[in-house]
């Protein structure tokens, strides 16, 4: 082996060596962006201190028609990770995937999960299951394991406990939601972001403005909608925190119903206030439903 040889083979060897241990070793938390804020809350009970973790959606904010900034562009190039929802939720992310370069792992919380159909597409909003969410935590727990080997055992016990916690919840709403009688169980919201926590608890919800927050709702829907609270067929009556509440306000307006409070659907409220993590999130949903349900006396 000559001398120039040797020398060439060992500052290989050093290069791949280096970057081993960037990878591995490296203690720097994981740049991760999450699309909304709802999976950012989460991805971070997982993560602890391995990641930071950021939302391209605010707290209130609307993903149904975010409209992506270059800052945000900027903000995927330089992570390690980013988390989406899936099943269509975020119409803008491959665009902006595509316009930033990011090159690192796009995790797709949802994968795994049969979604429910409305009409042939997926409703999207599948955070609303504490079931489905305990999926959100597995995928995001593997994918933050592949990306800081060297952390998996931690990731996996925060993983486990932050599930335990779903579960508990879970029993608990079924336990306050089956004491009311089930054809008493009809709200009306703006959009339609919680048929999975209907499902689940055997809540009927009615949206007269559908399943995207895109579109206005029209005014057979509204009518409709109308007419069945005048027939005492829904009995509360709920703002959200992502869309404009002046059709709910002329729905009460209209029957004389009274607004039950905000559910909070697709967005985490300010950090510091009732619904700033997922599970303050779902604890508050499922109280104002009791409620505003519970037969009165
Ligand atoms: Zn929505």
């Amino acid at each position: 082996m000559n001398r120039r040889f040797s020398l060439r083979a060992l500052a290989a060897s050093a290069l791949i060596l280096a970057s081993l241990h960037g990878h591995a070793a490296d203690n720097k938390p994981l740049q991760v962006v999450a699309s909304f804020s709802i999976l950012a809350d989460i991805t971070r009970e997982i993560a602890g201190d391995v990641a930071e973790v950021t939302s391209l959606v605010a707290a209130n904010a609307d993903a149904h028609v975010f409209e992506p900034t270059p800052k945000d562009a900027l903000r995927l190039k330089t992570a390690d990770l980013v988390v989406v929802n899936g099943l269509k939720f975020e119409g803008w992310m491959d665009r902006l995937v595509k316009s930033s370069g990011y090159k690192g792992p796009l995790v797709v919380a949802t994968s795994g999960i049969t979604p429910r159909l409305v009409r042939t597409s997926a409703d999207p909003h599948a955070w609303q299951s504490l079931v489905h969410a305990q999926t959100y935590v597995k995928n995001i727990a593997e994918a933050l394991a592949r990306a800081r080997p060297d952390q998996a055992a931690a990731i996996a016990s925060r993983a486990s406990s932050y599930s335990q916690k779903l579960q508990a919840l879970d029993l608990d709403a079924r336990k306050q939601l089956e004491a009311i009688p089930e054809a008493q169980r009809r709200v009306i919201t703006s959009h339609d972001a919680f048929a999975y926590l209907g499902d689940a608890y055997k809540i009927t919800f009615i949206a007269p403005q559908g399943w995207t927050t895109g579109s206005d709702a029209s005014a057979g829907t509204v009518a409709a909608v109308i007419k069945q609270i005048k027939a005492k067929q829904a009995r509360a009556l709920f703002v959200e925190n992502i869309t404009d509440r002046r059709l709910i306000d002329r729905i009460a307006a209209e029957t004389g119903a009274v607004v039950g409070g905000t559910l909070y659907s697709d967005a985490l409220s300010m950090p510091g206030s009732e619904a700033d993590t997922y599970l303050k999130l779902y604890a508050h949903n499922i109280q104002q439903l009791v409620t505003a349900l519970r037969p009165k006396p």
